[in-house]
């Protein structure tokens, strides 16, 4: 006897293998969509590094080599203090006539840097070694000697200011010349330039969003999801460890902001930070508490915060303007002063 057909039956297994396909479908499409996210904290280059970013799909987590541009970055190239570096050879070579062959890197970074000093009249000057070892700079960063320090005395800041001046730095055919005594130093735009090599890093590879943190420098990476801008905090220099407000940054662009709260010793009643004025030798007093510059280029970003930090707020405003970044200046009277909006926490 042939078999009954059973139209019904055969109706209701479609469609259970429809629902079925449907389901996988959603299953899988899920499951490339879903959002990871990476947030790592890491101490590198004598600062807190903090990774904050998701992606959909991408599994692997980037925080590792992140961590690892910056120790490279540091070990080979920035560090004055490791004889390994890039920096230290340089220093070493002060008083050779023969000079030092600089690597391109560097040779980018150091005339980006003069160019800096120059438009700011010196108030930005790398060739500082001198003065910041005197000062002991590093020794309070680590909170090492912060109990029994006492201000170098006139003679010694003029003996050391003898030692520096972006102006007797030369560097020609990819060689630099310095004279004896004299001692370069990164600190200013370190964690820009290692922000810039992470953006390089990220904006090469899958897509990832969010932002990286290095001491008072951020990188917003990426676009947000809904299209907004980032909200990048800004620290209260007036307060340990809160947040002021924020402000509104685009993606792939590096906020850095350098403050008198950031680094800093007692004396008497009196405080010594660490940002120094070139031409006195002592620390910066220009009515600022703390200046925020926005700009593509980490390193620009990094080196303007010091810069402008140096300046009045009126000069610091038309530095940042002339130099195409953005600036928001709180200054010592709690005013804010550029042209990016400090918007304040409700
Ligand atoms: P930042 O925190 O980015 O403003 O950088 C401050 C660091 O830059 C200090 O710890 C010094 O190593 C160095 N520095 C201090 N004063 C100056 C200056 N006027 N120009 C360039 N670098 C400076
Ligand atoms: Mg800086």
């Amino acid at each position: 006897m042939k078999p009954k057909f059973d139209r019904n039956r055969l109706i209701a297994s479609l469609v259970s293998a429809i629902v079925l396909l449907i389901f996988m479908f959603i299953v899988i499409k899920n499951r490339q969509n879903a959002t990871v996210s990476f947030n790592e904290t890491a101490f590198v280059m004598g600062t807190v590094f903090q990774v904050n970013l998701s992606s959909q799909g991408k599994t692997e987590d980037p925080s590792a080599e992140l961590v690892n541009i910056g120790n490279r970055l540091e070990r080979d190239t920035l560090s004055w203090r490791l004889d390994s570096s890039e920096v230290a050879a340089i220093n070493a070579s002060a008083g050779d006539p023969q000079g030092h062959e600089l690597s391109p890197e560097m040779e980018a970074v150091l005339t980006e840097c003069l160019r800096i000093s120059a438009e700011s009249d010196g108030a930005f000057d790398i060739t500082l070694g001198a003065l910041t070892k005197l000062w002991d700079i590093d020794g309070w960063a680590n909170g090492d000697n912060k109990g029994d320090f006492v201000p170098p005395a006139k003679s010694e800041i003029d003996e050391a200011l003898s030692n520096c001046g972006y102006e007797k730095l030369q560097i020609k055919d990819h060689r630099i010349y310095m004279p004896e005594g004299m001692s370069v130093d990164l600190g200013a735009v370190g964690k820009g330039i290692y922000l810039d090599s992470c953006r390089d890093y990220l904006s090469s590879g899958d897509e990832l969003r969010g932002v990286i943190l290095a001491g008072g420098s951020v990188l917003t990476a990426g676009e947000k999801e809904n299209g907004e801008d980032w909200n990048v905090g800004i620290t209260d220099p007036f307060s340990d460890g809160e947040l002021i407000g924020y402000i509104q940054v685009g993606p792939w662009q590096s906020v850095s902001t350098s403050g008198s709260y950031e680094r800093f010793v007692e004396y008497e009643g009196e405080r010594y930070h660490h940002i120094l004025d070139p031409a006195t030798g002592y620390p910066a007093k220009k009515g600022n508490a703390s200046v925020t510059i926005v700009a593509k280029s980490g390193l620009l970003s990094d080196a303007l915060s010091t810069a402008c930090f140096m300046l009045d707020s009126d000069a610091a405003v038309s530095l940042a303007k002339r130099m195409g970044a953005g600036i928001c200046i709180i200054t010592d009277d709690g005013l804010v002063k550029g042209d990016i909006e400090l918007i304040h926490q409700k």
